[in-house]
């Protein structure tokens, strides 16, 4: 046993859960999907209109503190993302003449989404394989959150974490 490790303090004949040890309420036994994190994190995504310059893209980037911004047109279509690498991508290609591009030259058209009921593990997946770390969240056609590679690691840990926990319990009794 590790020595850090303090096995529950209850007695044989009582079955109260000791709390000494418990992680985050949220994580439990349930199949882990994308809602679990918008139920979380909540479902702001932070967008901007393909005729807005990167000049705009890199100020909103840096005040909303995040690595991406979905493209949509007015009516909300999705159009496209923008992450920063794009941008970085730009910096290199036109260095000196970067910010007054407009975003919808360097954004990615194609983009891949989930649905808030898939699962996390088939999410980081995708995500791992096609080299990206933001989906965004769809349900019936509507955008309804942003998940990054972050969350879904973060949950994935978390919930490794409670399940070893759980392990370490059913053996110490
Ligand atoms: P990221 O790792 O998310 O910063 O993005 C790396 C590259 O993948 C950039 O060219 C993005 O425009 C693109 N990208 C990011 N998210 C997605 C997505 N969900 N679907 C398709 N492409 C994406």
């Amino acid at each position: 046993m590790p020595e850090s490790y303090q096995p529950p303090l209850q007695k044989d004949d009582e079955h109260e859960t000791t709390h000494s040890q418990s992680l985050d309420t949220n994580i439990s036994k349930e199949a882990a999907t994308v809602h679990k994190i918008l139920a979380h994190k909540g479902g702001d995504v932070i967008g901007i209109r393909p005729d807005d310059t990167l000049g705009d893209a890199v100020q909103l980037l840096r005040d909303k503190g995040i690595g991406a911004l979905i493209v949509t047109e007015t009516d909300g279509a999705l159009l496209g993302i923008l992450s920063e690498r794009d941008i970085v991508r730009k910096l290199a290609d036109a260095p000196g003449r970067t910010l007054p591009h407009r975003v919808d030259e360097v954004m990615t058209k194609n983009v891949e989404v989930c649905s808030p009921t898939d699962d996390l593990v088939s999410v980081l997946r995708r995500m791992t394989d096609g080299r990206f770390r933001h989906m965004p969240v769809v349900e019936e056609g509507r955008l309804i959150g942003m998940v990054t590679i972050g969350d879904v690691v973060n949950y994935r840990l978390l919930q490794l974490e409670y399940e070893a926990l759980q392990l370490k319990q059913l053996i110490v009794g």
